[in-house]
């Protein structure tokens, strides 16, 4: 019987080991760090032989392949022993896209990928079709292969999972934008992390659709060293495009094939000018699925958003709490700070991960007032904005930074969690960051 071992035990690792014992291989899961109850519960269930807190090299190389789970680096030293002994190292998508036969559409990019993924899914529910929703978001693709037939599935890509991809194949592939993030896993070396992006339309054809950005610069000159097989589909804000979508005055304008589509921008429920590009990247793909013009209307109207990304938490003595924790670099920042329309108290801040924050430089004089940095070590932030803004304040809680927000905010102001860096010094996760800050918000 082939083995199929799987690093990592957190919900990409047990979907995986979850479908290849269904499909009948001898599975074994390893964590080098300690499984969640839950996760031991799902792999007993299926009868699946596991290890927590260590990695036990007989145990491994003797795979005939290996699911790396994303969050693997590819230098820890087990996985470079795997390779070393010649065996194949892939991602849980690979691995699922082999027993799926369904339309897919993935989504990549270095900022929007959530939320796109969340509003072409949303359409395609809103449509009536019979659509799945993973990849970096829910419960895992491979799992739900397992359990589950669907006709579509919404795939949201980190370049992580799209570095273990091989032969799996998108029907329709959009790619947000590309700026420099995570580079410490690509040998600081951002043509690595450009190409690890564009694997994203590996094997398509002419008759898929690649979706991208006309705007952004590392796309377009990417676009224009390689040969792409599948019909390319812009989207702009800056000039018309043919086929794609394109903004001009007050509207968005989609054309696919024969067929158009229009709206305002005032109507789409996702206000700034990141997620009108979004909402153009789900529109494009909404066109070319055949949904009806009121069904993309409707939706890009309707839907309210993904938890953490620009979520409006409340207002406060007419002040208002945005809660952009997921705002972990400095152009997803950029893109929150762009759309603020009245002055701003910015709570920034946490683990840097080598930011170069000049693109902020002009948004900062224009709209901040005032900095809560919210993070250990703020010596940074500090000498780059001390002189651009009025006062910076440091807390080392949520909790004390929406207090000291509160005592400062005047009346018609806002309050924007948009750290730029990760979270981790202070925090279990971005997501922990964002609840903690909107729980002090609700206490005030
Ligand atoms: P991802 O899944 O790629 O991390 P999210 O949809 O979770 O992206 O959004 C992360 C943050 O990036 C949001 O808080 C928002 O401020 C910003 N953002 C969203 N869409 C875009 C975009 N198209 N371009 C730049 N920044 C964006």
């Amino acid at each position: 019987m082939s083995r199929i071992v799987i690093l990592g035990g957190g919900e990409s690792g047990t979907g995986s080991a979850v479908l290849a014992r269904s499909k009948g291989y001898d599975v074994f899961l390893s964590d080098c760090n300690m499984l969640t109850d839950e996760a031991k519960k799902i792999l007993e269930k299926w009868d699946i032989p596991y290890e927590d807190g260590r990695h036990t090299p007989e145990l491994i190389l003797n795979a005939d392949q290996l699911i790396k789970s994303p969050g693997i680096p590819e230098d820890v030293p087990i996985v470079q022993r795997v390779k070393e002994n010649g065996i194949p190292v892939i991602s849980e998508i690979e691995f699922a896209g082999r027993y799926d036969s369904s339309v897919k559409i993935c989504i990549t990019g270095s900022n929007g990928k959530t939320t796109t993924t969340s509003i072409i899914y949303f359409l395609m529910k809103k449509a009536g079709m019979n659509v799945g929703l993973a990849g970096n978001i829910g419960q895992s693709y491979a799992y739900q292969v397992a359990t589950t037939k669907r006709d579509y599935y919404v795939l949201e890509l980190s370049s992580f999972q799209l570095d273990g991809m091989y032969d799996f194949k998108a029907d329709i592939a959009v790619l947000l934008n590309i700026t420099p993030d995570h580079l410490d896993r690509y040998g600081y070396d951002i043509s690595n992390y450009i190409k690890a992006k564009f694997r994203i339309t590996q094997n398509m054809s002419e008759n898929d659709c690649f979706i991208f950005c006309a705007d952004d610069q590392i796309t377009i000159s990417h676009l224009e060293k390689i040969v792409l097989q599948a019909k390319k589909l812009p989207f702009s804000q800056e000039n018309r495009v043919e086929e794609g979508a394109y903004t001009e005055s007050d509207q968005m304008f989609v054309k696919y094939q024969q067929s158009e589509y229009s709206m305002f921008l005032r109507e789409l429920s996702l206000q700034g000018k990141h997620n009108i590009y979004n909402s153009m990247a789900a529109a494009i793909t909404g066109k070319i699925l055949n949904i009806d013009n009121a069904i993309l209307k409707e939706s890009l109207a309707s839907f309210t958003g993904v938890e953490h990304r620009m979520e409006k938490v409340l207002k406060v003595k007419n002040v208002l709490y945005i809660n952009d924790s997921k705002g972990t670099n400095v152009n997803s920042t950029w893109y929150a700070l762009e759309s603020m329309t009245t002055p701003v108290i910015w709570i920034a801040g946490g683990k840097d991960k080598g930011n170069d924050y000049t693109p902020l430089f002009p948004l900062v004089r224009e709209k901040v007032r005032a900095i809560i940095c919210l993070g250990k070590d703020n010596r940074k932030l500090h000498s780059v904005f001390e002189e651009m803004v009025e006062s910076m304040h440091d807390t080392l809680s949520a909790e004390e930074a929406v207090q000291k927000a509160y005592e400062i905010a005047k009346p018609g102001e806002t309050v924007l969690l948009s750290p730029a860096c990760a979270s981790f010094d202070l925090f279990k996760n971005y997501e922990e960051r964002g609840k903690l800050f909107k729980e002090a918000v609700q206490k005030l």
